[in-house]
Order: structure tokens, then C-alpha cells, then sequence
């Protein structure tokens, strides 16, 4: 005979690791219900009705015998506890109800519930991602950073020797070089240092030129500091793509639970591509992105069409940020044509300006 204190503990419901092990109650809610044996086989612990901590006798139920319950009062039974809104299953233990969920639902058919819901929210996330990089990809003054910090060797003695050097590199829309400097971090004369590293006040100038006034795009909060260590940039928190880049694949496990990591693209113009795939604007070729990042300035451009038409024109060039603001769009008729109308608009000529708020 077990005696009680030799049997299995559960700290959770999930833990328990064979479905035939029920509490009592459970045994009388199955579908032909049952009376467990008289030891329990495990405990676990769980939360009561009122939401309070509670430990339960588990029975292993191939150990069980049927209730007295005859078959009259087990044909009245409502089946449709037993029954799994989605698929028809007709369940052993009621189909229930989960949270987050309306409909009593077997097993599989609340992964499969859980998992298109998460699916669903991941979609919508990616869109939220795909304006946010479209914003980026239009911003002529951005750039993509990356620090990469030298390997960190040991002593005789094991001990860890200070970061020799970092390499800061940073490309544009093209994925062309803007920077790519070696800092020195240790003592001048260091033989772990490549002979080509600058120092830090070299450093600090240089990526000031390059990078300063820019929006610089990185990968983490421990990338930022490395290059605000080095300078005084401005890097906006919102700019990273460590949380991005997942909520942009939107990837959901086999449990329903959102996948919230990936591998960091760890170089600069791969944080451009990833950037440009969440934009979806992979197919935009190399003179394309080139435009988006030249021949700053404003142009007037003249719309004209249908009254309608080219007013939709405008709302759309306004929306996605193309108008310079304040640009009168009241048209004109033109003489001898049918009614068309001449819409006269000032617009950004390296793309697109980005929303007004930024
Ligand atoms: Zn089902």
C-alpha cells in the first residue's frame, strides 16, 4: 500500500503527467461516470473556486469502478458537456470551456483555437511593424548601426582581459558604408588591438560626422549603449528591431504562444535587409532606394484628372507623407477639357518626408 506521503507531488495541474490521473469530482463528471479507488495515487496542487490555493487527491482511474448511477439517470444526462463544439468529439471529460474562449471545446480543437487566435494577432502586429519600417525606409536620415565588440581573451591565470577593441559600422538605404572605424579600448601599444583602431576621441568625432542629426536604427538596448559610450549620439529607443523583427515574423509555437526571439542579424546591412523585408519592399530596385536618400528638397507637381481623382491622388501622397505640409490642394479647372481639373501640390523629392510627428 502507498502510503501518503511516499506518493507523487504535482505543483500544477499541467504537471500531471498521464491523463488517467483525476480527482474525485472528475471521476463523477465523466460521461459514464466512475468512483476512484480508495488510496490516491498523487497530489497536486491548484487553486480552489474562489481562486485560493488547494491541494487535491489524484486517483489513478484505471483503478476506479463505475457509480451507481443506472442507466435511466445516465441516459438523461445532458451530452452536451460532452460534446466538442467544433469537431462533434464526444469527450470522456466535459469538453470545456477555456480562457479566452466561447465555445466548449475538446483538447485539440482549443490548441487549434489558441493557436489561430495568436496567429491572428500576429497579423496584426506585422502590419503595425511593416508601417513602422516603411516609415524608416522613406526617412532619408536613416541608418543602420551595428557594434561589434572584439572577442575578450584570457590570462595564464584565466582571468577575463578587458574588450580590445569594437568595430562600429554603418550602412544606408543602399546598404553602402557610411562609417566602419576600429575603436581602441585598451592602452595604446596593446598587441591585442588592430593596428588600424583609432582611439576614442578620433572615434568619437568621427562617428559624430557621420551619425549625428541621423535616425540611427540598432538592434538592442546593449547595442545602443555601446555607441552612445563611444559618442554622443541620439538614439531613439523606439528604433530597435530586437522586439520588431519578432512581432514582424509573428511566428507562433506549437502551444499557441507567441515565438518573441530571433537571432540578431549582428552586421549593419543586414539589419537594412531585415528592415527592407519588414517593409516589403524587397522588389524596390537599387535606383529606387537611392532616390529615397537624394535630391533633398521640394518640388511642385501638378495632378490632373477627374475631380475625384485627383483629389484621391492627393489624399493618398498626403497620407503616406509625399506633400509638404501645408500645401494648398484647392484645384483648378482646366479650359477646354471636359471638366478636368489641375491639381498643383509641393512634394518631398527624396521620397517620402515621414509623418509630421517625428
Ligand atoms: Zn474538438
Amino acid at each position: 500500500m502507498t502510503t501518503p506521503d511516499s506518493i507523487p507531488q504535482y505543483r500544477h495541474w499541467d504537471d500531471i503527467p498521464v491523463p488517467t490521473l483525476l480527482t474525485r469530482t472528475q471521476h463523477g463528471d465523466l460521461d459514464l461516470p466512475r468512483v476512484p479507488a480508495a488510496n490516491p495515487s498523487a497530489r497536486v496542487t491548484g487553486t480552489d473556486l474562489r481562486g485560493k490555493p488547494a491541494t487535491y487527491d489524484l486517483y489513478d482511474a484505471r483503478n476506479s469502478t463505475p457509480s451507481k448511477s443506472g442507466p435511466g439517470r445516465l441516459l438523461a444526462m445532458d451530452q452536451a458537456v460532452h460534446t466538442c463544439e467544433d469537431c462533434g468529439a464526444r469527450t470522456e471529460r466535459p469538453a470545456a470551456v477555456r480562457h479566452g474562449q466561447t465555445r466548449r471545446l475538446c483538447p485539440a480543437c482549443a490548441l487549434v483555437d489558441a493557436i489561430v487566435t495568436a496567429q491572428g494577432r500576429a497579423r496584426v502586429e506585422r502590419a503595425a511593424q511593416t508601417a513602422w519600417a516603411r516609415e524608416v525606409m522613406a526617412d532619408p536620415r536613416s541608418v543602420w548601426v551595428h557594434v561589434d565588440h572584439a572577442r575578450r581573451t584570457r590570462t595564464a591565470t584565466g582571468r577575463l582581459r578587458a574588450c580590445p577593441a569594437v568595430t562600429v559600422t554603418a550602412a544606408d538605404h543602399a546598404g553602402l558604408p557610411v562609417l566602419r572605424t576600429i575603436v581602441r579600448l585598451v592602452a595604446a601599444g596593446n598587441t591585442e588591438v588592430p593596428p588600424n583602431a583609432v582611439d576614442q576621441a578620433t572615434a568619437a568625432a568621427l562617428i559624430t560626422e557621420r551619425l549625428g542629426g541621423r535616425r540611427v536604427i540598432m538592434w538592442d538596448a546593449f547595442q545602443t549603449e555601446a555607441l552612445t559610450c563611444l559618442a554622443p549620439i541620439d538614439v531613439d529607443g523606439r528604433d530597435r528591431l530586437d522586439t520588431r523583427l519578432p512581432s514582424w515574423r509573428g511566428l507562433v509555437d506549437t502551444t499557441g504562444a507567441r515565438v518573441w526571439t530571433c537571432l540578431p542579424p549582428d552586421r549593419a546591412d543586414r539589419l537594412l535587409v531585415a528592415t527592407a523585408r519588414m517593409a516589403d519592399t524587397t522588389d524596390a530596385d537599387t535606383e529606387h532606394r537611392e532616390w529615397l536618400n537624394s535630391g533633398r528638397g521640394a518640388t511642385v507637381v501638378d495632378i490632373t484628372g477627374g475631380d475625384d481623382d485627383t483629389h484621391r491622388i492627393a489624399t493618398i501622397l498626403r497620407a503616406v507623407g509625399v506633400l509638404v505640409d501645408h500645401t494648398d490642394t484647392e484645384p483648378t479647372r482646366v479650359p477646354d477639357a471636359g471638366g478636368l481639373v489641375r491639381l498643383r501640390v509641393l512634394c518631398h523629392r527624396d521620397g517620402i518626408g515621414g509623418p509630421p510627428t517625428r
